[in-house]
């Protein structure tokens, strides 16, 4: 929020409504590309102040769109925001804001899932991961086929302290579709306990933060919208490369109905199956017959720890797909069964 009464305090001088702005440059919202735009200011200032003090921050907000969320973070006082949005159409309406807000806002027309933040803001904004957070956050809406993989390739980001974690622990206020939001922050045990959950918390603190209506879009999408919070935790609590407890997690999940041990054994080849599998979760000391949603981030740190020294013993192991070994199966068995078939003829 914009500190006021001080001598730095800056407000946008008065501008075209949002509403005008899309009449204008006719920006109307292209539903392919899944476009929902926020036009009430009360609304983006709510989302922008649950961000934390902007003050002197330096902001990268991705799809800005018509540029709603982007007046908010202008008229919190900050030193700079970097917007990156795709669809050439909003740059115009982009251009007027920077105008209205001279040497604050940088215009970039790409793509968030390639773009470069790691060199896009000065070197001295640079903090040690156990400092506290940098003085640098990400904040956007957009739309959820691309906020999913995003935040998946964000949190590896996170594990690797690259891409926008060079600065630190980045904080991140992003939008997601609201079941997406309750995934991302749900409790072991819980109905939305899912791979999202476990991978995000063992990273980060994550605060859903604030639920907005599907009627506050316009169009108006089908769901609620949940606006979601990260701070990347100065200690993973789960000490292993990224790729092995996605690894790891996404087999546990694989049949959240049954008992954790039934995913987790897709982790091992069939002949070793049964073996392997009661090896690791005797020495993880987890019950097998526990539900994937009732295993805790902890549970899952000992899971990834022996699974790792089990991959160390066994390095094949780690590249074992048992959706491959099934496909080869299928193959195996339909060619003994042409050849049954021809020496029957
Ligand atoms: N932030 C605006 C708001 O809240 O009103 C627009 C939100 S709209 C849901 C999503 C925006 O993200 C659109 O402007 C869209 O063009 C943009 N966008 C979609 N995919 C993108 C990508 N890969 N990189 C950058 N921008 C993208």
């Amino acid at each position: 929020m914009a500190a006021s009464g001080t001598l730095s305090t800056f407000r946008l001088p008065p501008l075209p409504t949002i509403r005008e702005i899309i009449k204008l440059f006719r920006l109307q919202a292209v539903k392919q590309l899944s476009q929902n735009f926020l036009l009430d200011l009360r609304l983006t200032d709510k989302i922008v102040r649950k961000a934390g003090d902007l003050t002197n921050a330096y902001v990268y907000e991705v799809g800005p769109g018509p540029g709603g969320i982007t007046r908010s973070i202008l008229n919190a006082n900050v030193t700079e925001l970097l917007v990156v949005e795709k669809d050439s159409r909003f740059i115009p309406g982009l251009q007027m804001l920077s105008d209205a807000a001279p040497g604050k806002l940088r215009i970039v027309h790409g793509d968030v899932l390639t773009y470069k933040i790691e060199r896009a803001f000065p070197e001295s904004l640079k903090r040690r991961w156990e400092d506290d957070p940098p003085n640098v956050h990400i904040i956007g809406n957009l739309p959820f086929s691309v906020s999913t993989p995003l935040i998946i390739k964000w949190l590896e980001n996170v594990s690797c302290k690259d891409g926008p974690f060079v600065y630190g622990r980045t904080q991140m206020t992003l939008t997601f579709q609201k079941e997406v939001a309750e995934r991302l922050t749900a409790s072991t045990g819980s109905k939305q306990r899912s791979r999202l959950s476990v991978m995000a918390q063992y990273l980060c603190n994550v605060q859903h933060i604030l639920t907005i209506p599907g009627r506050a879009f316009v169009p108006k999408p089908e769901v609620d919208v949940g606006v979601v919070h990260f701070t990347p935790l100065t200690r993973p609590r789960i000490e292993q490369p990224f790729k092995l407890v996605e690894r790891v997690v996404q087999n546990a999940f694989q049949f959240r109905r049954k008992y954790c041990y039934r995913g987790l054994g897709m982790l091992f080849p069939e002949v070793q199956r049964v073996e392997s599998t009661e090896k690791l979760l005797q020495l993880a000391d987890v019950d097998p017959t526990l539900r994937p949603s009732q295993l805790s981030v902890s549970h899952f740190k000992s899971l990834c720890d022996v699974y790792r020294k089990m991959c160390d013993e066994d390095p094949h192991l780690f590249t074992y797909n048992f959706r491959e070994e099934l496909k080869q199966n299928k193959s195996k068995n339909q060619e003994r069964e042409n050849d049954k078939e021809r020496s029957r003829r």
